[in-house]
């Protein structure tokens, strides 16, 4: 693995200069850089694409908070460490549960408008909470509601300007000190720097190194890439958590329906029509989302077709319209009524746990660089998250960030970066490059895993090994490059861990074991 993507001297290209500089906008970017211009006059925003394209856009099902009458932090934090599967960092889980309130009740005064009933915060059930606790927004559209207040609360801020449409190709290190971004301009078409002595990545998970994902387009990994190849520790990269009940219709893209369906009382049905999740786990539809999927990939494994079905026919559908408008309005796109249709169903990578080794801060092993959100590991979701607990990540964790920086911020650094060598990248297929590695990570390091297929998968990235020796020139190579980084990560790692936990399953090594209670920590040789 090379160390950067492109030829480039920084001496000869542009620069700028800021005080915090976020790479990201969704709810992590842009919460980090709403607290920080509290601190720092000068706070600057890069993101890849338009400042709402992100993950938080799409979120559907809701942000958890122990804010209800029944509820409380200690509770929370039980559910969370129980779906962890014994590889949450207890301390990080302590401040997800209890900072949480404060940092949720703050968009509340920010103007997130969460749905009510009577007049109180509804609060709705998902898999694995034992209480009602998921606030949830216009029914369905929790994350596009949190990106709609961020994006404006941060637009509304002179101290903080957002540049969209800057690709981040690598960081810039010196000494073991970050100062800066390599970025390319996909409008003026440069490469640029930018200098700063804080740098945090918020350039969320890497859902699209799989075929079947719920993620947009822009969720590539780039953070984790940049981060692994500039000397930044990563680690959990074997946990990806799929999602049970995605779209699964010929032709139509991988549509999330969310787990708050399940939450609201909808069954899953196999081929012959038996509701069969009862049979793998006593909290049925509402188990882990692990167990979940490997109940319905064993039922499509059973049947001649490739999906499930869910049903919310037996429901209110009146309730079901009112709660799910968004998923209801794309079904009917597709010619399927989710108040009385079964709705083809299969499992798809939706959320990455593992990714840049952070503290509880967000603080990396590398000076000045941080990282939260859904790029960001620092144990807190252990080895499977709990539904709803990461937009509340992006949020505590963002806020942890600007805490230490305020004062471990280091003395800025008067770096220079040279690469040279790398060779033109010729007739280089971006899409057709993206579609085989999209399909060997489908097959071969998916919900359900052997050595042999692992194995096969690494040989086939030592034959890409050649696309390396190239220069990544447009975004779409750049893209590819850090999905190989990422996808070979992820392999490596589940290769190693030779059990099966969390979202992590082995189908020649099943069971847990005591010895694997640990992470596995990745880092490059610079
Ligand atoms: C369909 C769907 C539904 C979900 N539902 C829920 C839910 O109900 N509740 C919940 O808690 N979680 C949910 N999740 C997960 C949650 O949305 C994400 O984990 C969370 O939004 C991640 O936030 P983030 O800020 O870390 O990253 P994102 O929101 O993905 O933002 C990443 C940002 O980084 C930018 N970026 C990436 N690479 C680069 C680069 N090289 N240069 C510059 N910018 C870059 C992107 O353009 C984007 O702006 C869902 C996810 C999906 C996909």
């Amino acid at each position: 693995m090379g160390r950067y993507l492109v030829n480039f001297d920084t001496r000869e290209l542009e620069a700028a200069e800021c005080a915090f500089l976020v790479l990201g906008s969704g709810i992590a970017g842009l919460y980090t850089a709403h607290t920080a211009s509290s601190f720092w006059n000068d706070v600057v925003v890069l993101t890849k694409r338009g400042i709402d394209d992100t993950a938080t856009e799409r979120a559907q099902g809701g942000i958890a908070a122990a804010l209800g009458p029944s509820d409380s932090p200690a509770l929370h934090y039980e559910d969370t460490v129980v779906a962890g599967a014994g590889l949450c960092d207890l301390e990080a889980v302590r401040i997800l549960v209890n900072e949480g309130l404060s940092r949720v009740e703050e968009l509340i005064r920010l103007g997130a408008r969460f749905d009510r009933a009577d007049g109180r915060l509804d609060f709705t059930r998902e898999g694995a909470h034992t209480r009602r606790r998921i606030l949830h927004a216009a029914g369905d559209a929790t994350g596009a509601e949190i990106q709609r207040v961020l994006s404006s609360t941060v637009r509304a801020n002179p101290r903080i300007s957002v540049l969209e449409n800057h690709f981040v190709v690598d960081l810039l290190i010196e000494n073991g000190v970050c100062w800066g971004v390599l970025t390319y301009d996909n409008t003026s078409k440069k490469l640029k720097v930018f200098r700063s002595r804080v740098v945090v990545l918020a350039t969320g998970g890497a859902g699209q190194v799989y075929r079947d994902t719920t993620n947009p387009k822009v969720v590539t990994g780039d953070g984790i890439a940049v981060a692994y190849r500039a000397g930044a520790e990563v680690m959990d990269m074997e946990f990806v958590q799929f999602h049970p009940t995605v779209l699964a219709l010929k032709g139509a893209p991988r549509f999330l329906i969310s787990e708050a369906a399940r939450g609201e009382g909808g069954i899953l049905l196999n081929a012959e029509g038996e509701r069969f999740m009862l049979r793998y786990h006593p909290l049925g539809e509402l188990a882990p989302r692990d167990i979940v999927v490997r109940s319905i990939l064993k039922e499509i494994a059973e049947s001649d077709r490739d999906f499930v079905h869910l049903s919310l026919a037996h429901l209110d559908p009146v309730r079901v319209r009112e709660r799910f408008p968004t998923i209801s309005q794309r079904l009917k796109g597709y010619g399927l009524d989710l108040t009385c249709d079964p709705i083809p169903v299969a499992p798809a990578a939706h959320y990455f746990m593992g990714g840049v080794k952070t503290g509880v801060f967000g603080e990396t092993n590398i000076k000045g660089l941080y990282a939260c959100g859904e790029v960001a590991c620092l144990g807190v979701h252990g080895a499977n998250r709990l539904a709803s607990n990461s937009l509340l990540d992006g949020l505590v964790f963002g806020g942890q960030i600007v805490k230490h920086a305020r004062f471990h911020a280091p003395q800025s650094v008067p770096g220079r970066a040279v690469s040279e060598g790398l060779e033109d990248p010729g007739g280089l297929d971006a899409d057709a490059l993206v579609g085989e590695l999209q399909a060997l990570m489908q097959e071969y390091v998916g919900a359900v895993r052997f050595g042999t297929g692992l194995e096969a998968a690494l040989r086939r990235f030592e034959e890409w090994e050649r696309v390396r020796r190239k220069e990544a020139a447009s975004p779409e190579l750049m893209e590819y490059r850090n999905m190989l980084d990422v996808a070979e990560l992820i392999t490596e790692a589940a290769l190693m861990r030779r059990e099966s936990r969390g979202g992590h399953y082995r189908a020649d090594f099943p069971e847990s074991r005591e010895r694997w209670k640990r992470h596995i920590i990745l880092k490059r040789q610079v």
